[in-house]
């Protein structure tokens, strides 16, 4: 899938999230920098099972995807299932707007990704049902 075409299906998703938030701004990173800037997270890492995260920027939340991670990631996978998991990583960046964690810990960070989980899978589980798949280990 190419950069266009994530980005519009992310832009559908949002509008399908249930809660008022400020729809943060959708950007694309190569894998290298988006590697590089994984490193500065409270996370651990797992490059080619992460294809989005969201940032807290000065104006205003910013979700970077990863077109070459994701497209490793579905290959293979029918068309709507694609879709489903588009929405889905999308949706799961705007429960962690929603939530506004802070996650400067690594336990913060656990709990606030089950939290994230337990909240998509409840208002989507179809697109919840795609990401358990790929659920990092
Ligand atoms: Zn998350």
């Amino acid at each position: 899938m190419e950069e266009k075409e994530i980005e519009s299906i992310a832009v559908k998703a949002m509008k399908k999230f249930p809660y008022k938030i400020k729809n943060p701004i959708i950007l694309f990173m190569k894998k290298k920098e988006f590697s590089k800037y994984l490193n500065g997270m409270n996370l651990v890492k797992h490059l080619n099972k992460t294809p989005c995260f969201v940032a807290e920027m000065k104006g205003g939340d910013v979700i970077y995807y990863c077109e070459d991670i994701i497209n490793g990631l579905v290959k293979g996978l029918r068309k709507e299932t694609r879709i489903k998991f588009i929405e889905g990583i999308t949706l799961h960046e705007l429960f962690h707007v929603y939530n506004h964690m802070p996650v400067n810990s690594r336990s913060g960070a656990l709990f606030s990704e089950e939290l994230v989980h337990e909240e998509l899978d409840e208002k989507f589980p179809e697109q919840a049902k795609v990401l358990k798949r790929f659920k990092k280990k």
